[in-house]
């Protein structure tokens, strides 16, 4: 396998020091081969709400494993995940179920752009929507403007494609989508920035692209893989004054199996083959495990309701390790949305990537294995944010709290 790994993160690039290697893993905690067992904050980065292993989730995995594990012909329970998913969130009137959340989004593009017969689409710094080519992209000379490629293999043709903009910064996205206005099929954006660490948004940024989009006749497309059933039941969109014209889904609604899905109103869904003329398809697209998987997760979370409970365990943990951050002199920012969380080595908020890239990364290096060391196991990477689960105990979060204390007093002695 190249670099060891079937997805680069895993590496430990970010980190440096010898990746683990996962045996089993049960409610809060990954087991390694070597047998140490980890307090799990990276969960698999962010399917796993309901922890490792939930009772629930694998007995729907056996039971629909037993009947049969792909038929490529549409199922029941894929009509019941697709009813369960319209019914939670109220933009969503058809939906399509793919393989990964890099399917989904770029099908989302796809078909924004099979619907406006446009070609542009903007996206912003630091928010990640998968690997398709047209999302590999960084910011040219200027902060905002048309991108170059970031990945070998993507050719500059298909970057210059994207535009991309500050994370909320109105004034950027604004001027960019006057300029391109007759040519802009979309704008994408993740509403809680989850892959440059946690940024949340401002509060007009979202509204601003709602209107910018529905000015100019473009779709605006909400990137929901993380943030869908993470802090509410339904998408964060859920809370917001507006909709979206398209959804883009995965993680959580696969309950731990592979999966995606785009969603949005009829007339923008309708498009896509066989109906329309934007092309899709996927051998695997709805696939029984995983939606059995995911079927069994969204119901439990329908029934349950359990976001009040992780939004105190997100809120729990911060206030404990913050206090901690302060008395061992670490300038710390520790962004939090629910159940997710981040640390950003900085004195000042940090609102989008060109902030987090002056933070310091070697400490969070350290943080990383220091708390490694004493058997927690954060996301190896700082632009990846940290999960609780249901299954995040009082007493696991104490024990947490108490390795995140340790951690900080080493790096606040290493750099005073
Ligand atoms: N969009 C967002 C917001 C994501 O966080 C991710 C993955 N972390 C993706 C898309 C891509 O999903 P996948 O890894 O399933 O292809």
């Amino acid at each position: 396998m190249p670099g060891g790994v079937n997805s680069p993160v895993r590496a430990f690039k970010s980190v440096g020091g010898n990746p683990i290697f996962a045996g089993r893993g049960e409610g809060p905690y990954l087991e390694t081969t070597d047998g140490r067992r980890l307090i799990d904050f990276c969960m698999s980065f962010g399917p796993l709400i309901l922890g490792h292993g939930h009772p629930a989730v694998v007995e729907a995995i056996q039971t629909a494993a037993t009947n049969g594990t792909s038929f490529a012909v549409t199922t029941e329970a894929e009509i019941e995940m697709a009813e369960l998913i319209r019914e939670a969130i109220p933009s969503i009137e058809r939906v399509r179920l793919v393989s990964s959340g890099t399917e989904a989004c770029m099908t989302a593009i796809r078909l924004a752009r099979g619907a406006t017969n446009r070609s542009k689409i903007l996206k912003f710094s630091g928010c990640y929507h998968g690997h398709s080519d047209g999302m590999l992209v960084q910011a040219g000379s200027g902060v905002a403007g048309i991108a170059t490629a970031s990945s070998a293999g993507v050719p500059e043709e298909i970057a210059g494609h994207t535009l991309i903009a500050p994370y909320n910064d109105t004034v950027q996205v604004t001027r960019l989508v006057e300029e391109h206005a007759d040519d802009l099929a979309a704008i994408i954006v993740e509403p809680i920035a989850a892959n440059m660490g946690l940024v949340l948004p401002d509060k007009e940024f979202l509204l601003t692209l709602r209107r910018l989009t529905h000015n100019c006749g473009a779709l605006l497309i909400f990137d929901e893989v993380i943030t869908g059933f993470r802090l509410t039941y339904g998408g964060y969109q859920n809370n917001c004054s507006f909709k979206p014209d398209l959804t883009c889904l995965g993680k959580i609604i696969g309950g731990g199996m592979p999966i995606g899905a785009v969603g949005g109103s009829a007339k923008v869904m309708d498009h896509l083959a066989p109906l329309g003329p934007v092309y899709q398809a996927g051998t695997l697209s709805g696939n029984p495990i995983s939606v059995a998987a995911g079927l069994a997760t969204l119901q439990w979370l329908r029934k349950h309701r359990p976001y009040a409970d992780l939004d105190r365990k997100g809120s729990e943990i911060l206030n404990r390790i913050m206090p901690l951050a302060d008395r061992a002199g670490i300038n710390i920012e520790m962004p939090r949305a629910g159940s997710m969380f981040s640390f950003f080595f900085t004195p000042t908020p940090v609102k989008s990537f060109e902030d987090v890239k002056h933070c310091d990364q070697e400490l969070f290096r350290k943080l990383f294995h220091a708390m490694l060391e004493q058997g927690v196991y954060l996301p190896p990477s700082p632009f990846e944010v940290s999960f609780a689960s249901i299954a995040h105990s009082e007493e696991v979060i104490s024990a947490a709290v108490k390795a995140f204390g340790n951690a900080f007093e080493s790096i606040g002695a290493s750099v005073s």
